[in-house]
């Protein structure tokens, strides 16, 4: 995380504690994190070994340097080192082990959510390295269905500069930094879609076949919110519970639960419309509503 103490590359102590096991630890970070005003809290991505040694997280640090609360990542992987040669070959897709060296398990779960969901997102790309949005964006399409996949390019890369400095069209933009430091989700839930899915894809040895199993869920998921739609079209209202007990119906399987429920809400408010979205009741808020 930190490599010299120069002028431009200060470095300032943050105190961990590991979310799971409670080792603490003081870590450096760049203290370019904590001069911007910008962003406010920034989720820094800690890897196994940081802090101790088999867990992973995300830790939300204000800009004072204090910790404001702390993410698990309930995914047991030690991030692959080697294979850089083979990686950096131009001709050659890239692979979910490299996406995840490169931006981290947060990061990765992150651009796969804002793919599916269709939020524009940027990645700030150190001035060393040579990356292009291409093959990334190629990556991330890859895993959805073709009718859902960009015609234009949707991640761009932004080069490096301070922070107060970055300029984004976008108020609901995700924003990456060169050191896999989370600066802006457009979302507050937790990427527990994506991290299931990464968990099982990682059980998987084989390149290929880990992206079979993620493009296999995320299909799923697609048909379940494209039912939901066509659902939601044929009714001027409809409760969360009946929605959750037509879609088993017709799709002959168990009932989702709310988290689920919500990210197909999400799907239809960012890919279909808002007003469609908003056909979904809560039964609990109509009943407060009445008092
Ligand atoms: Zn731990």
């Amino acid at each position: 995380m930190i490599k010299s103490m120069g002028k431009d590359d200060m470095s300032k102590e943050v105190e961990l504690t590991c979310p799971t096991c409670q080792t603490f630890r003081k870590i450096k970070v760049p203290a370019a994190i904590f001069s911007q005003k910008k962003f406010g809290t920034i989720k820094i991505q800690v890897p196994p070994g940081a802090v101790c040694r088999e867990h992973q997280f995300i830790a939300f640090v204000d800009t004072k340097g204090i910790v404001r609360g702390y993410e698990r990542i309930d995914l047991l992987m030690a991030v692959p080192t080697e294979e850089t040669k083979e990686a950096d070959n131009k001709d050659k897709a890239l692979t979910l082990k490299q996406l995840i060296r490169k931006y981290g398990l947060y990061g990765v779960f992150s651009l796969l959510h804002a793919k599916i969901f269709d939020y524009p997102a940027y990645i700030i790309k150190n001035k060393e390295s040579e990356d292009t949005p291409i093959k990334l964006n190629e990556f991330l399409d890859k895993n959805l269905p073709e009718k859902y996949r960009a015609p234009t390019f949707k991640i761009k890369f932004l080069d490096e500069t301070s922070y107060d400095k970055i300029k984004v069209k976008e108020k609901n933009a995700l924003l990456i930094d060169s050191q896999q430091n989370i600066l802006q989700t457009p979302w507050e839930d937790k990427l527990k879609f994506e991290e299931s899915m990464l968990k099982k894809a990682l059980e998987i040895i084989d390149d290929n076949e880990q992206l079979i199993i993620i493009q296999q869920d995320i299909a799923k998921f697609i048909k379940e919110a494209e039912l939901a739609k066509t659902i939601l079209e044929g009714v001027k209202e409809i409760y969360k519970e009946d929605l959750i007990d037509e879609m088993a119906t017709q799709l002959k399987m168990p009932k989702i639960n709310k988290y689920r429920l919500n990210l197909i809400k999400d799907f239809i408010i960012q890919r279909h419309s808002d007003k469609l979205a908003k056909r979904i009741k809560n039964k609990v808020q109509e009943f407060l509503n009445l008092l």
